[in-house]
């Protein structure tokens, strides 16, 4: 079947519904049944402006994001069978349309300045709905391209660089302005910041890996996965067993490209059930496919070796509700520990910010350890709002994005004053 005929399949199978329960699973809010209307009538620019409305990253989020637990969760037709395949919609009409610029919106604001902290997925749309509203911005970067976690995080068998570049350079094209290597704390300073520029937006993420506390932690060849996604630079894992400690898209992509450099076993090791791992079924039954193990309800306990990992303790766990509560934890069940040969430890259990950064620039945190927000993404410091996984929550890169376009939102009131 041609690509087309596909599109207009899918597309076809759409209800159309009046109460738009995809939309509300949408953490952009995306228009989805009206841009799903437009594709049915083959009107792609038109779809590709509804989209615009709301998100500037149609083509990236339609591939990557976790649709099953957003829009396509919500989507009525998967209540009796398969929803819409709302991401390959949303990703095809941004394709269909790469080679048009995004439209400009009201000049709300101009003759104002605006700095932005880190060129990710939240910093490049706070940027495009800064500057579609008029002002001046300049987007301050660490790393030689922009894109963050895009370029710098998300294997390419998962998101094509082309994809990713097409979209940045639309970005920039609005008329922003990119200095790359600029490290906030190195040569970049909140203080000399604000005295250049009317408002400041941070979102330079949540980059560093968290790890378990457990006996062994430190030994060698225990990595943090995203450290070693972030370059794309491993250790040799030919012959080699690897366990993954986590359950989320993290903890998959790395799974996936450590099965792709040769190691002996990949080995997912998660405290729950299959069920209830955060990361996409799809994601999950690709890397089934490709050989990667997992072992489930399972806790680790500890890494041992001498110097380097030689074996870990794992401990079985089981499920329990919670008095009063629905959602079922993992307990772990004494005595049942067991030891496997191991040659490489890498956790994915989640990222953690640059606390000591955040705190030298006077930044109060929350109690979870994030930079502490208002619900306008106001910081503590006047003029200097904050967002994406900066500030904690579902550290997608949807919500990342949402939070970039509501923060430009604040920001364009504030310079309105
Ligand atoms: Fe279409 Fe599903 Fe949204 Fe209904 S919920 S409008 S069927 S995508």
């Amino acid at each position: 079947m041609e690509k087309i005929d596909e599109i207009m399949e899918i597309a076809n199978y759409c209800l159309n519904c009046k109460t738009k329960p995809c939309q509300n699973g949408c953490p952009l809010g995306n228009n989805i049944p009206e841009f799903i209307k437009c594709v049915k009538e083959d009107k792609l620019e038109e779809a590709f402006n509804v989209l615009q409305e709301t998100t500037v990253l149609s083509s990236i989020c339609g591939r990557i994001c976790p649709h099953s637990k957003q829009c396509e969760g919500n989507c009525v037709r998967g209540i009796k069978g398969k929803p819409v395949d709302i991401g390959l919609l949303e990703s095809f009409v941004g394709d269909a349309n790469k080679d048009k610029n995004i439209n400009l919106k009201e000049n709300l604001v101009s003759n104002k300045k605006v700095a932005i902290i880190g060129g990710g997925p939240s910093g490049l749309t706070a940027a495009a709905f800064l500057a579609r509203s008029g002002c001046n911005v300049t987007i301050y970067e660490k790393e030689e391209k922009l894109g963050g976690i895009l370029n710098y995080g998300i294997p390419d068998f998962r998101l094509d660089k082309k994809v990713i570049n097409n979209t940045i350079e639309k970005i920039v094209d609005l008329g922003i302005n990119v200095k790359n290597g600029y490290i906030l704390g190195e040569n970049l300073n909140l203080e000399n910041l604000k005295k250049e520029y009317d408002a400041i937006y941070l979102a330079f993420g949540a980059n560093n890996s968290c790890f378990m506390d457990v006996e062994g932690k430190d030994l060698e060849n225990v990595y943090g996965a995203n450290e070693l996604l972030k370059y794309n630079e491993h250790p040799d894992y030919s012959g080699k067993d690897v366990a993954i400690i986590g359950g989320g898209n993290v903890a998959i992509d790395i799974a996936r490209t450590v099965k792709r450099l040769n190691a002996k076993s990949v080995n997912i090791i998660y405290r729950r059930e299959e069920k209830q791992m955060p990361a996409e079924p799809k994601e999950i039954n690709d890397a089934k496919n490709e050989g990667v193990n997992f072992i489930h309800k399972a806790n680790l306990v500890k890494i041992i070796g001498n110097n380097r990992v030689e074996k870990i303790e794992l401990i079985k766990t089981e499920l329990v509700k919670k008095e009063g509560e629905t959602r079922e934890y993992p307990v772990n069940i004494e005595n049942s520990n067991y030891q496997i040969n191991m040659d490489y430890v890498i956790m994915a259990i989640g990222s953690k910010i640059n606390k000591k950064l955040a705190i030298e620039n006077g930044l109060e945190l929350n109690e979870k350890g994030y930079v502490k927000v208002d619900e306008n993404y106001n910081t503590n410091i006047e003029g200097v709002f904050a967002g994406g996984d900066l500030i904690g929550g579902k550290c997608t890169v949807a919500w990342a994005s949402k939070a970039g376009r509501e923060a430009a939102k604040s920001i364009i009131k504030y310079l309105q004053f």
